[in-house]
């Protein structure tokens, strides 16, 4: 792994200024234009131009462009293949030649392909061990549940580290075995994989002794860090990563702060109330597929008060989720955003019986599914929720409530979200 992101993650005093961040990605950006751009046919002619005025991308300009963006002389349909291929074979390390080739899950329908070189895998590496690893001198045991592995993660091991990979498509009931038998000294997962360990755990089906348990790959709410944190009886770390990179991951104290030692993030503000906005990436350290002003579709709400950590990278209050699944209620002078947050809360407030739930809101109706709902949960739940909308300056949208939980794969997935 890289010596020196290793250290500066792990010892380093950080960046302890808005000046230091500046600074900082002012020199990155500066020998990213001269080292990078000109080795992209796509951006060499661009090398010059500000970032902000550099095309806009996203998911599907990226992939429309991959083969003339990416600086290894990758083609995209080879690269799909490759990892479609490992894929299918369930073979975990696709390469083309010393780069690795994985493929996103694509929540929002489309698949993502992502390159890494064997320095973006070490700086990785170095994050997450100089971060995360418990007792440096200490040999460490790491589950890591992914629905691929990926020549990524297998940076992780070494003779310190005995890593073993669980394919969560395979179904958790057949891991548990495996998964005592390690008994992990640091768990990764998903947030919905952490939150189905932490009920084994509860149920007496596994006893793990974690030292550290950390969030990976989809926003972790705060009910299921609570769960998890009660299960394993230690704190929830999160690191928020996507196909693009690593855009947040919690310090010491438990807080998120952007990553903007690796990337200079902007804010398309989408409420200015909250503050609440979709960030913009310029990646300086990704060089196999460079991301500039790509902005993404989640939305982050910002906490703009100092941590005690001393990091002066942005802190981040929540990841509010997709910008699709925002909930957005009408008010007198326009649409008013409700914060997933707010609304879980009203829910969980409710009598303990109601066990999980859903919330679908489709047009100006919203459909809430409550399991185990008592006599009064809806009556009750009712009314909070005019409360909330109140709170907001907003009218409630019509709703309706169901018993138990929706079938379908997206509400099974998403507590809360919009149909289009
Ligand atoms: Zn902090």
């Amino acid at each position: 792994m890289s010596v020196t992101a290793f250290l500066r993650t792990r010892y380093g005093r950080g960046l302890r200024s808005r000046a230091a961040i500046e600074a900082h990605q002012h020199r990155a950006i500066a020998r990213f234009r001269e080292q990078v751009m000109p080795r992209s046919p796509f951006y060499a002619p661009l090398a010059q131009t500000p970032l902000e005025a550099l095309p806009r991308m996203d998911k599907a300009r990226l992939m429309e462009n991959f083969s003339a963006i990416n600086t290894c002389g990758i083609d995209r349909d080879h690269a799909f293949d490759v990892a479609l291929d490992a894929e299918r074979s369930r073979d975990f390390s696709p390469m083309i030649g010393r780069v690795g080739v994985g493929l996103s899950t694509g929540t929002s329908g489309q698949r993502g392909l992502f390159l890494t070189t064997p320095r973006e895998r070490r700086l990785w590496a170095a994050i997450m061990c100089g971060r995360f690893w418990p007792d440096l001198w200490r040999r460490q045991r790491v589950a890591f549940f992914m629905r691929a592995d990926n020549a990524l993660y297998r940076t992780l091991a070494n003779p310190l580290l005995r890593f073993e990979f669980f394919d969560v498509t395979r179904g958790l009931d057949t891991h548990l075995g495996a998964l005592a038998e390690l008994d992990p000294t640091v768990l990764i997962a998903p947030a919905g994989v952490l939150g189905v360990l932490a009920a084994a755990q509860r149920a007496g089906a596994i006893t793990l002794r974690p030292r550290r348990v950390i969030s990976v790959a989809e926003t972790l709410s705060p009910d299921d860090n609570a769960q998890a944190a009660r299960a394993f009886g230690c704190r929830v770390d999160e690191v928020y990563q996507a196909t693009e990179g690593v855009l947040a991951f919690t310090c010491p104290h438990g807080h998120l702060h952007l990553n903007e030692a690796w990337m200079r993030i902007d804010r398309d503000v989408i409420d200015p109330d909250t503050g609440a906005f979709c960030p913009v990436i310029h990646d300086f350290t990704r060089e196999s597929l460079p991301l500039l002003n790509y902005r993404l579709n989640d939305v982050l709400v910002p906490d703009d008060r100092p941590c005690p950590c001393g990091s002066a990278c942005q802190r981040i209050a929540r990841i509010e989720g997709r910008e699709d699944d925002m909930l957005w209620w009408p008010g007198t002078d326009g649409p008013r955003l409700i914060p997933a947050e707010a609304m879980r809360t009203v829910i969980a407030n409710l009598d303990a019986a109601v066990g999980d739930y859903r919330v679908v809101q489709a047009g100006n109706d919203l459909t809430i599914w409550l399991e185990h709902p008592g006599p009064t949960s809806a009556a009750s739940l009712h009314a909070d929720l005019r409360d909330l909308a109140h709170r907001f300056g907003a009218t409630l949208p019509r709703v309706r409530f169901r018993d138990g939980l929706p079938a379908d794969r997206t509400s099974k997935r998403k507590r809360i979200h919009v149909d289009r």
